[in-house]
């Protein structure tokens, strides 16, 4: 193994929008790396969200700019061009794919994601394929609560959940339940109540992000005037 340890590596991918990446998807990261040890942790904009097409997205440059700005400083962590520069358009399921050809059989690959997105994941293109080629990490969300995230998983056919909620997420915890197959973990860290929606709501309106995002990220909002009306 090439991290120092006899276990096999352990990838974390966070894939999103990021219009604009904010503190709930950093703390989102480094909560869930300070747990589950990535070796590496990839940030991944989505070239055009799936769930969000009738939408207008900012372009993929400026979200991958920002994304750049936000995670410069973070340990092992780096933004991934592997959807807003593919022609096809990748669902994730096909990023994954591409990981596990990047990555080798071997790795542990880790999509994190909020509750949000897991609810509604069965919306996602062969999310049962998702299922299969990797570990999910669902992180509850303020004003997301979701009823019961452990029967929907199992809804899902998820092989197994383990649920880490409720003072059960340790590093321990983690590599006891890494057997074979993949897995759905449940968590409740510490999670930020923002969206992006509100920042850009927020910024049409005048008020302040400083709360929301690191300065850098703040300053090239204003500086390329993102998201006024
Ligand atoms: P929008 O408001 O435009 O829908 P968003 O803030 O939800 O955007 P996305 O880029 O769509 O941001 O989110 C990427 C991933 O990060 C999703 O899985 C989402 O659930 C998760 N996420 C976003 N914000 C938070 C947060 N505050 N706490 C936990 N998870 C979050």
């Amino acid at each position: 193994m090439d991290n120092g340890t006899d276990r096999p590596r352990r990838i974390g991918l966070l894939g999103g929008t990021f219009d604009p990446i904010h503190y709930g998807h950093l703390r989102l990261a480094e909560s869930l790396s300070a747990i589950f040890n990535f070796d590496e942790l990839l940030f991944i904009p989505t070239y055009s969200p799936p769930h969000k097409e009738f939408e207008t997205v900012t372009s993929a440059y400026h979200r991958y700019t920002m994304t750049v700005l936000a995670t410069l400083q973070m340990e092992r962590a780096s933004v991934s061009t592997v959807e807003i520069f593919a022609p096809e358009r990748p669902f994730t399921a096909d990023t994954i794919d591409t990981m596990r050809r990047d990555y080798g059989p071997d790795a542990d690959i880790f999509f994190l994601m909020g509750a949000d997105s897991f609810v509604s994941l069965p919306k996602w293109e062969r999310y049962r394929v998702l299922l299969d080629s990797c570990h999910i990490i669902a992180m509850t969300r303020p004003k997301y609560e979701v009823a019961d995230l452990t029967t929907l998983a199992a809804q899902y056919g998820a092989g197994r959940v383990v649920d880490l909620r409720e003072g059960k997420a340790s590093p321990h915890a983690v590599s006891a339940n890494l057997d074979t197959g993949m897995h759905v973990f449940l968590t409740d860290l510490f999670a930020l109540d923002v969206s992006a929606t509100d920042i850009r709501q927020a910024v049409s309106e005048g008020r302040s992000i400083a709360r929301f995002v690191p300065p850098l990220v703040e300053r090239y909002i204003h500086t390329y005037k993102l998201y006024t009306k």
